[in-house]
């Protein structure tokens, strides 16, 4: 494209809330042939709610959500702050939590009270020896689109919590829209397979990379590549950074942390998925100028 293609390009985008950060990305954008989507905070609001909690015999909702908020209160994790807030909205008091650490892509751990407790996912559970759980209830709330999240103490499960998160305005459209335009939609998260097809399934995506440790996403935006496709990376967390370097084009949500809007050649500052629709266009009017 000629400088003045690009820099009208780069203008409109700026209005529209598509920062492009150097002509390259702008040029690069119009070759993409296929699109990966993070889901949590991307596809979805990434401002989950726990809608539901089982609990194992023995056990009080109550006693489950004040272990389990005494440790969330110590994560920055979407789920971390929808179990606090739950814990809240209902009147109670989170226990002192000591020795916390999270676990990336799997969970939280640290000491309640004396004991151990652990939360976070079904594959992180079984690797610790945890293999009782009540597989209806969280089969049901994975085909719902909810993330099942299990709570153990001294690793006896102690429940399970149903949480949920709201696909964004929009997502269905800008994935038609892609599709129109000849373009392969994925979506990629850490979540569990069941979940994510269940999320993917409402917005209209069919390819789906589930179960995915944040290091491993990097690895799985490289394979894509090494199929000949040119791959757009489109997430907002902490996590997708290094796939956001990976791609062809990294593209960032702006609510997002600064680490992911680093690593990302565009920017959506207001966060919407349009913006990846958006940005396509401008870069094939961008290089029409030169023909
Ligand atoms: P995503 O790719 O959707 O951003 P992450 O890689 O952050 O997901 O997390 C993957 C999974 O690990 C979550 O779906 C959840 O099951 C579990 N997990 C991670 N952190 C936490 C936490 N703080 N509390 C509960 N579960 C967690
Ligand atoms: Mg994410």
């Amino acid at each position: 494209a000629t400088p003045t293609a690009i820099m009208v390009g780069t203008g409109l985008g700026a209005e529209s809330g598509i920062l492009i950060k150097g002509g390259e990305h702008l040029e690069q954008a119009h070759t993409l042939n296929a699109v990966i989507f993070d889901k949590t905070g991307t596809i979805t609001s990434g401002k989950p709610a726990v809608t539901h909690v089982w609990t194992a015999n023995s056990v009080s909702e109550e006693e489950l959500l004040r272990a389990a908020a005494a440790l969330e209160a110590q994560s920055e994790h979407p789920l971390g702050i929808a179990v606090v807030k739950h814990a809240e909205e209902q009147g109670i008091l989170p226990e002192k939590a000591a020795d916390v650490h999270a676990v990336p892509g799997k969970g939280i751990e640290g000491m309640v009270t004396g004991r151990t407790i652990r939360i976070g996912n079904r594959r992180w559970f079984i690797e610790n020896g945890v293999t009782e759980f009540p597989d209806d209830v969280m089969t049901n709330f994975e085909n719902a689109g909810k993330t099942a999240v299990m709570v153990a103490g001294d690793n006896k499960l102690l429940g399970v919590m149903g949480i949920s998160d709201t696909i964004k305005d929009g997502a269905a459209e800008t994935v038609q829209r892609l599709k129109n335009m000849g373009i392969e939609v994925w979506m990629i998260t850490g979540d569990n397979e069941r979940t994510a097809t269940a999320v993917a399934k409402e917005v209209g995506i069919t390819n789906v990379i589930a179960g995915v440790l944040p290091a491993d996403k990097a690895a799985k935006v490289e394979e894509l590549k090494k199929q000949g496709l040119h791959v757009a990376m489109v997430g907002d967390g902490i996590n997708d950074a290094p796939a956001l370097a990976a791609a062809d084009v990294g593209i960032a949500m702006g609510s997002g942390v600064d680490v992911a809007l680093e690593a990302a050649d565009i920017a959506l500052i207001n966060a919407k998925t349009e913006g990846v629709v958006g940005a396509i266009r401008l870069s094939k009017a961008a290089m029409r100028k030169i023909r």
